[in-house]
């Protein structure tokens, strides 16, 4: 979507104006200030503070480092008369760090020109003093960078238990600081998710630029969910790019231009605004039905990461939700058991969507942790993570955890149409541990009295090439199928899908892919099950009639491209594309797949 910011003042002739170029991940146009994002700076929430709170931020700060003090004061004051001599010195220490002006004033001053939030504004000065000390080549001092991230995490403790509200909507342009491109060298998905808007309010970010990462790895899919402009894999971005450097994303053509000439962004503004007319246009389409020209009727289904994303899925016209990705609810909480959503807090997550959604359908899918999605980042990786214990394997290897998921989403179920989604299934007898198990959260929430839905439908994601090669397997136990494309292509190429070096390998038209997904979907529906695709394909307007061609009927994708495969359907004469669609599955020539595909959108 394009973005408003203010505009910029002149890039002066010593700014030199420069492209990059790397992957496109989410699509519109952006024009702001980069904000460059250490390592460290991205563990916490991210928000500019608008002017008139610039003061109380810093007081939120001052406060914050005056109860550490008192803190360290009263851990002094309590210290057992036999405690050893280095404790009583390591408090000291960590009370002089405090007091340093490096720690207790350096902060304020960005909070009061950058106007970052408290938190940020205070591992931003962190990180710069962190690469001081590495420099330094006495060791004994050297080491004294832990004992500073030591103090800094106890600021932030209080800080984040104080105020972690998400900042007022910026007011009008008087007081508006200018609006945010994130530049890193990477950004989890987790951290994606501290830069989402609630509840409308307003965002500063209105762009991510990273060095790493691929079209389909999470924390693209977040980007776009997010509805902003993106592009990943510019290898070189976070070094080139300087703080405040006034920047435009392209996230069509994956183009990000920095310090761009006054006539270049005539331009972009000319295309931001042709953009925002045809996005209102489309608008129009959210009551219309999902119908092909010839009459034949297609569910739209939206993707949502929280319940938060339900308004924004019902205002682009869902049918219902076809994939609920559960595990954002565990991420960047750590591993640590207490800070795992219990039953009733995950209970009150799934109820609070499934009662948005006002009767329409919500597929959750169980908890797909692992590979680029940790439960807890600083634990070390396998050696392998998208081949290791990921999604239900990861839930079968911790099953009160999963049966806890399992009760809270069946008791939701009482409240609405809730369908259990099932990840990264390849063995027969995982399909029936997990039914096993469904069964077991039943009887237990029977015995207790609480009310779910028995008839509750459970469906398989089919994501890993051996489900969709031995699909009857599949068909035989399940209520319903989902083709998660992404991770399909993922696993049939071999290619990681967050690494930037292979991306240009990753390719959803492979004749192999197209062969497991058509498969799929002529094996499921001759069954007399729902087949739906929920991976990033279904949200691709370039890709949509070869779908339907397919004999899709179920698409399932981000509310913001909800709208335009719409418009693609209704403009979509099926019987003229299904035998198109033949012709191309029967082809093995890349370049011929390739431009009949692009053909099939002018038919
Ligand atoms: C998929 O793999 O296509 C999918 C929808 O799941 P995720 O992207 O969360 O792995
Ligand atoms: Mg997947």
């Amino acid at each position: 979507m394009p973005r408003e910011a203010a505009a910029p003042r002149h890039t002066g002739p010593s700014m030199a104006s420069f492209t990059l170029h790397g992957i496109p991940v989410s699509r519109g146009i952006s024009i702001g200030r980069a904000h460059l994002l250490t390592p460290a700076a991205l563990d916490v929430k991210h928000y500019l503070v608008p002017e008139e709170q610039v003061e109380a931020e810093v007081k939120r700060l001052q406060h914050a480092i005056a109860e550490v003090h008192r803190g360290l004061q009263a851990l002094w004051t309590e210290l057992p008369k036999d405690a050893p001599t280095e404790l009583g010195a390591f408090i000291d220490v960590h009370a002089l760090i405090l007091s340093d002006p490096m720690i207790s004033e350096a902060p304020l001053d960005i909070i009061r020109t950058r106007h970052y939030n408290a938190e940020w504004a205070l591992v931003t000065q962190i990180d710069e003093l962190s690469s001081q000390f590495d420099e330094i080549e006495d060791e004994y001092l050297r080491e004294r960078k832990h004992d500073i991230q030591q103090v800094a995490e106890r600021v932030l403790k209080v800080l984040m238990g104080t105020a972690l509200e998400i900042p007022p909507p910026l007011a009008g342009e008087d007081n508006a600081v200018p609006q945010m491109v994130v530049v890193a060298h990477d950004i989890s998905p987790a951290d994606m998710l501290a830069f989402r808007d609630r509840d409308g309010a307003t965002r500063s970010f209105i762009g991510f630029v990273t060095d790493v990462g691929g079209q389909n790895s999470h924390t693209a899919i977040v980007a776009r969910s997010l509805d902003i402009p993106a592009v990943v894999g510019m290898s070189q971005a976070s070094r080139l790019i300087e703080q405040d450097d006034w920047v435009i994303i392209d996230g069509d053509a994956g183009v990000v231009i920095c310090n761009p000439s006054q006539l270049v962004l005539e331009q972009y503004r000319a295309r931001q605004a042709s953009l925002s007319k045809a996005r209102k246009r489309l608008l129009k389409l959210k009551k219309t039905p999902a119908v092909t020209r010839d009459g034949t009727p297609v569910t739209l289904l939206a993707n949502i990461e929280l319940p938060d994303d339900c308004p924004a899925a019902l205002e682009s016209g869902a049918m219902g939700v076809g994939l609920f990705r559960s595990e954002f609810l565990f991420m960047g909480r750590g591993a640590h058991a207490l800070r795992i959503p219990g039953e009733d807090e995950q209970f009150e997550q799934y109820r609070k969507a499934v009662v948005a959604m006002k009767g329409r359908p919500v597929t959750i899918r169980t908890l797909d942790v692992g590979a680029d999605k940790p439960l807890d980042p600083t634990e070390h990786t396998a050696l392998n993570p998208a081949l290791g214990l990921r999604a239900i394997r990861y839930c079968l290897a911790e099953p009160q955890l999963f049966l806890t998921q399992l009760r809270a989403i069946l008791r939701a179920s009482a409240f609405g149409k809730v369908r259990i989604l099932i990840p990264m299934l390849a063995h027969a007898f995982e399909i029936d541990q997990t039914l096993g198990m469904i069964e077991q959260a039943k009887a237990q929430l029977r015995d207790e009295g609480i009310k779910y839905d028995p008839s509750v439908q459970v469906g398989a994601m089919i994501e890993i090439p051996a489900a969709a090669l031995a699909l009857p397997m599949f068909v035989k136990r399940m209520n319903f199928l989902s083709i998660g494309t992404n991770d399909l292509i993922q696993y049939t190429l071999a290619i990681d899908r967050v690494d930037y070096e292979v991306a240009h390998l990753y390719n959803p038209l492979h004749p192999a892919v197209l062969m497991l997904i058509a498969q799929t979907i002529a094996t499921g529906q001759k069954a007399g099950l729902d087949v739906a695709v929920c991976g990033e394909m279904a949200g691709d307007i370039k890709l949509t009639r070869l779908l339907l061609g397919m004999g899709l009927r179920e698409f399932s994708m981000h509310p913001a491209q909800l709208l335009s495969v719409k418009q693609e359907i209704l403009n979509s004469d099926l019987s003229a594309i299904t035998t198109r669609t033949r012709r191309i599955l029967r082809s093995i020539e890349p370049d011929e797949i390739a431009s009949a595909v692009e053909q099939l959108q002018t038919l």
